[in-house]
Formats: C-alpha cells, sequence, structure tokens
C-alpha cells in the first residue's frame, strides 16, 4: 500500500478545495429546513462550487448523478439529492460534499438533525463528532493508521452504537480516493505508520443498532437494514510535525 506523501505546497491545494468543501456545507445548514427538496440543496451546492472556480467532486464519480449525497434517517450514505425528496421536522440529514479544483480534493460530511429531535438522536449526533475529533489526535507522525480506526470504534462501542464495516475513510490529494482505506474499526498499534504529508479523509459512520447494510434499488443509498437511525462525519486532515492539520475545519457542528 503506498501511502502519497503531499509537500506543503500541495497541502496548501488541498486546503484551497477544504475551504469550498467547508463553506458549501455551512451553506446548506442555512438551507436545511423542513420543506426542502433534497435536489435544491444540491442545486445550491454545485452553484456554489461552480461560481468558486472548483467542481464538485463526486458528480460523474462511477456514475453518481449529483454534487451531493444527502442521507436521511437510517440512511447512511451516498443518498441520491431528488426533486420529490422533502426534509422534514425531526429528520437526520448526513451532507456529504466533495471539490476538485486545480486537480487537488477536498471532501467532508456532517450530520445534521432538523427542528427538535429527541435526546437519543443528540448522543448519537454527539458520539459521532466526539469519535471525528478523537479519531483526529490519533492521526499523528509516529502513530499507525489504525489508531485512528480504534478510537472510532472505541468510542461508538462505549456507547453502545456500531460502526459500518464496509465503508471507510480514505486518503485523498489528487484523486477524491486514494490508498489508504482509513476503517471506522481497528487494533490499536497496527497498519502503516503515519508520517507527515499523508492527507486522509476520516469519516466516522455510527450506527444506533445494527450494522448490517443495503444498498437501495438506485444502486446507491446505502442504508441500516433494520431501519436504525445513523450518522456520518468527515473531515479531511494533513499529518504535520505538529499534528493534524484539520483542512476542512469551521464546519459548522449543532
Ligand atoms: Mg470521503
Amino acid at each position: 500500500m503506498r501511502i502519497n506523501i503531499r509537500s506543503k505546497w500541495e497541502i496548501e491545494a488541498i486546503r484551497r478545495s477544504c475551504i469550498i468543501v467547508k463553506d458549501v456545507l455551512n451553506l446548506l445548514y442555512e438551507l436545511l429546513q423542513p420543506g426542502v427538496k433534497t435536489k435544491e440543496l444540491d442545486s445550491k451546492a454545485e452553484e456554489y462550487i461552480m461560481r468558486s472556480g472548483g467542481k464538485p467532486a463526486f458528480k460523474g464519480y462511477k456514475g453518481f448523478p449529483a454534487t451531493i449525497c444527502v442521507s436521511i434517517n437510517n440512511e447512511l450514505v451516498h443518498g441520491i439529492p431528488d426533486s420529490r425528496r422533502v426534509i422534514n421536522e425531526g429528520d437526520l440529514v448526513s451532507i456529504d460534499v466533495g471539490v476538485e479544483m486545480g486537480g487537488y480534493y477536498g471532501d467532508a460530511a456532517v450530520t445534521y438533525a432538523v427542528g427538535e429531535v429527541g435526546d437519543n438522536i443528540v448522543k448519537l449526533m454527539r458520539a459521532g463528532q466526539k469519535s471525528l475529533m478523537k479519531a483526529i489526535e490519533n492521526a499523528k507522525v509516529g502513530g499507525c493508521l489504525y489508531d485512528i480506526s480504534a478510537s472510532i470504534e472505541e468510542i461508538a462501542k462505549s456507547e453502545g452504537y456500531s460502526v459500518a464495516i464496509e465503508y471507510t475513510g480514505h486518503g485523498i490529494g489528487t484523486a477524491l480516493h486514494e490508498p489508504p482505506s482509513v476503517p471506522n474499526y481497528g487494533v490499536r498499534g497496527t497498519g502503516p505508520k503515519l508520517k507527515k504529508g499523508m492527507v486522509l479523509a476520516i469519516e466516522p459512520m455510527i450506527i444506533d443498532g445494527s450494522n448490517n447494510l443495503v444498498v437501495a434499488n438506485d444502486g446507491w443509498t446505502v442504508y441500516t437494514e433494520d431501519g436504525s437511525m445513523c450518522v456520518h462525519y468527515e473531515h479531511t486532515v494533513a499529518i504535520t510535525e505538529e499534528g493534524a492539520d484539520i483542512l476542512t475545519d469551521g464546519i459548522i457542528w449543532h
């Protein structure tokens, strides 16, 4: 497994794409109200990315038909925006955005509750956020790749949740997905040594129930078979001597 090492200059190029990703997510947060259609969110995202000089990284990727992924309630990832799909009060909505600019990629995701939701949902969201931040703390020079993975799994399991097995984080840079895979489970002290200049998209996917997943008939939308609610948080981070540099930093969480 060859993991790319990025120069300072390249990391800044990746950061420029990541800043657009962050801005899109914060724009969509403002627009995420009951009654909005997921396709409207997609159109706004595409418009913003194009105006910023970037390109939607997901559109056309293995045939994915849209700019963003919008996954609602028991949908975990890869939901396709649709002009008939309406966001309702109480929905748990994950949005994933990828941008390419000048040949460099950024990728991030966040899960929002729309309006009032139960304490169980708030607890699930907090666990997702906490696991991502813990994972990022473990993305350090001298550590091992699966320290990141283990920290996600440990937090999820300690709070009674499961993690997705089939879907993982990834290296990112001059392609949307590069080696290595960054699983949401693993054994501390194993995996490739982490080095300065590695850039990773770390993305906990945490489920309040069984992690049996199904792909819908649309060929993309991944949902929990038993209907369990789930969250997805993702940052693109660069490993530096001073610790992980969160290139998509500044995304509104709530
Ligand atoms: Mg990703």
